[in-house]
């Protein structure tokens, strides 16, 4: 299916990444664009715990340096998957599915509704972009990555060629944000189930189908311009919950 991506230079020039999470909100379920935003914000909080609960001091860096990848907002789910390294216990860690928010830039470039045609039939949807990659927590000195962490970093299937001057580009593009998709969509991580530091098993976007007529695709990078490789495509078709409740949110946050 073509998604009909945009240009990479539509994104803000400080993101060096193409967003790999695209997500489409179903035009006739909301009442404008600024409602589905917060209804894709609002569904990864409820059911996917993405919150913005980084430390005053981490955000107060963001907002004096404007330096967050050029993202409107952002989010986490923390406390996943603890990594205890018996032979080098400094570099334990438990990780992060992290998660920027990009929709002011579709908005400046007009494109963010587009026309899809599912099964024949043509839906138009608005869309956002998310740039999601998995890595140590930040509040970990080793925050972004430990090179060889069988979880998050060059081990088994991930186990590739980058290049040493720019590790943590390149650990995070070709490793971390494909794992982060791989976790969203299929609720796996290199094929395996997740579970956070209390041994709960977490899914993902399989708890956000329990509520949402969703459609879901993975598709494998083609094109040089997009720079990471695995874009993540989520189709809220319809929401089983009325609309209501998404304005009783937006009214009470
Ligand atoms: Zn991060
Ligand atoms: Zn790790």
């Amino acid at each position: 299916m073509d998604f009909k991506l945009p240009k990479k230079n539509i994104i803000s020039k400080e993101m060096p990444r193409y967003p790999n999470i695209w997500f489409y909100v179903n035009s006739n379920i909301v009442e404008g664009y600024l409602e589905a935003v917060y209804l894709v914000i609002f569904n990864l909080m409820k059911y996917c715990n993405i919150k913005n609960n980084f430390s005053e001091n981490y955000r107060l860096g963001h907002i004096l340096f404007n330096s967050n990848e050029g993202s409107d907002t952002e989010g986490r789910y923390k406390g996943l998957q603890p990594y205890t390294d018996i032979d080098n216990p400094s570099n334990s860690h438990d990780h992060q599915l992290h998660i920027r928010y990009y929709y002011k830039n579709l908005i400046n470039d007009k494109s963010e509704k587009v026309k899809l045609n599912i099964n024949n039939e043509d839906i138009i949807f608005y869309r956002l972009a998310l740039s999601a990659h998995y890595e140590v927590t930040t509040e970990n000195k080793n925050h972004p990555f430990v090179e060889f962490c069988p979880i998050c970093g060059r081990a088994g299937i991930y186990d590739v060629e980058v290049d040493q001057n720019d590790l943590d580009k390149e650990i995070c593009k070709k490793i971390h944000d494909p794992l982060a998709v791989e976790i969203l969509l299929r609720n796996t991580i290199r094929g395996n189930k997740i579970y956070n530091n209390r041994g709960e098993q977490i899914k993902f976007i399989e708890r956000l189908k329990k509520d949402c007529d969703l459609e879901t695709y993975i598709v494998d990078t083609m094109d040089d311009e997009i720079n990471t490789p695995k874009i993540g495509h989520i189709l809220i078709r319809k929401i089983n919950y009325g609309r209501d409740i998404i304005l009783k949110n937006i009214k009470e946050n």
